[in-house]
């Protein structure tokens, strides 16, 4: 064997006991206690420290243009800020050009995304194209390629009517796809947005009025009822508000295969960030919404309501934030000028990891929903998600005891800002292992450019709310 981790306390989604780890060619060979070393063996010793599987982290935007810039993580940075948080995989988006093959689509980001990676990565596609059964078949060929995850967005320009979210909903039924859904009614944002602008309600706050619960909440509804007429699952990302939260629950109980992700700043903020003199900074899509909507989200979680969480990680800079004050063209603006997105890549399992200790939810409960149930639900639960012998040894070390404030300055992505600092984590990652490699310890990053692989996920089939 390659290493071996010695006494650690071990946790998974659905048990904790006290066991050593054995790796060898990056993969887990054995878990048990007393487990004797070879000559050649690296041996670690973990007591004291948990030994959770890497998260998975479903959501994120590296490298995405949006809003006249691009955000300010590439694959490198946006992944080397992952492994110093403990994710060990990242799904980014993959956004369809007009007239382009899913294939294609693929092929062109992970030319980007390859020689950068520094821990695993897969993708979903977004479905922005399907105007001919040509372009709709090529669903099919993106998942046999390993990419069986597609995404909708019924809003944004580039966004899909709900003929076409149908007709997608169809195809991956068909198939044995997914389908993920950014769910905000794109008309009445619109409307919202003119009569603020034109009653000269530029601030950040605005953005929030105009991307309201009800706006939310309303498409979470018809895009369940959507995937119910289409005979389906449906994965809603970053839920964010109580109504959409209370219909994914219903049609649960019904027994439909609904899933909903969230995400930490949903969890930890409320709109009151609006307020704030750099409320910009928190402008991000869907944005947070009122305590209300945080306190159905942290129940819907501890009713098994909500699946996944992800950080929808889309970081931009200060100074593109302040194009909501003056654009980058030097014209007056608006909340509608402000790139949309906040970063957390780094963040998410820290924060899940302290909710934990601090005992708002069990540590088995974090580990499901930041990994184990984001690898059944994207069909990489025979590499990842959980620690087993023959899955990948993506393994994360975590101090229960150790004590963080976040500081931007000790992040490790490109951005020189965080909606998360000051934030307490209580325990902390020490050391996290992609495939077996050391990439992280005691706060520095160890990894390599380009060491990620893309990973090939299997055909999707949820046929109910249980994965
Ligand atoms: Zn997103």
């Amino acid at each position: 064997m390659d290493l071996l981790l010695k006494g650690g306390t071990i946790v998974t989604a659905d048990s904790t006991f006290k066991a050593d780890i054995a790796v060898k060619d990056g993969k887990i060979i054995a878990i048990g206690t007393n487990l004797k070393p070879d000559k050649c063996t690296e041996i670690v010793d973990v007591k004291g420290k948990l030994v959770l599987p890497g998260a998975i982290d479903g959501h994120t935007h590296l490298a995405m243009p949006f809003g006249g810039t691009i955000s300010s993580d590439d694959y490198y940075t946006g992944t080397k800020s992952a492994a110093c948080g403990g994710t060990t995989t990242v799904f980014d988006f993959v956004l369809q050009g007009k007239g382009e093959s899913m294939l294609d689509a693929i092929k062109r980001r992970d030319a980007i995304a390859a020689p950068d990676a520094a821990v695993d990565y897969s993708f979903h596609v977004g479905v922005c194209d399907v105007s001919t059964d040509a372009l709709l078949d090529t669903m099919e060929d993106a998942l046999k390629a390993g990419i069986p995850s597609f995404k909708v967005f019924m809003v944004y320009d580039f966004g899909v009517d709900d003929g076409s979210f149908y007709k997608v909903l169809q195809k991956a039924a068909k198939i044995g796809a997914l389908v993920g859904v950014h769910a905000e009614n794109r008309d009445v944002n619109n409307v919202l947005v003119k009569q603020y602008l034109s009653e000269g309600k530029t601030e950040a706050w605005w953005h929030y009025m105009a991307k309201n619960e009800n706006v939310e909440g309303e498409a979470d509804v018809r895009a369940i009822n959507l995937a119910k007429m289409a005979g389906t699952s449906l994965y809603i990302v970053h839920l964010a508000n109580k109504q959409g939260v209370d219909a994914v629950t219903q049609a649960r109980d019904e027994g439909y295969p609904i899933f909903a992700e969230t995400c930490p700043q949903y969890l930890h903020f409320t709109s009151d960030v609006y307020k704030r003199e750099r409320g910009r900074d928190f402008v991000c899509s869907p944005p947070v919404k009122g305590k209300e909507s945080q306190d159905a989200i942290w129940d819907a979680i501890k009713r098994g309501d909500i699946t996944t969480i992800a950080t929808d990680h889309c970081p931009f800079t200060q100074a593109e934030k302040d194009w909501g004050i003056t654009t980058k063209d030097g014209k007056p603006g608006n909340f509608t000028t402000i790139p949309n997105g906040c970063a957390g890549i780094e963040n998410m399992y820290p924060y899940v990891l302290s909710e934990a200790n601090k005992g708002r939810i069990s540590f088995n409960k974090a580990v499901e929903l930041c990994s184990s149930n984001p690898a059944k639900l994207f069909g990489l639960d025979h590499l990842k998600g959980a620690l087993q012998v023959g899955l990948d040894a993506d393994i994360v070390i975590y101090d229960p005891k150790k004590k963080v404030t976040i500081k931007n300055a000790e992040m490790h992505g490109n951005l020189d800002h965080t909606i998360w600092e000051g934030v307490e984590c209580k325990g902390y990652p020490v050391a996290t292992y992609s495939r077996g490699t050391l990439v992280y310890k005691d706060g520095k990053f160890l990894g390599n450019k380009g060491a990620g692989k893309l990973i090939k996920c299997k055909p999707i089939k949820l046929n109910s709310p249980t994965l």
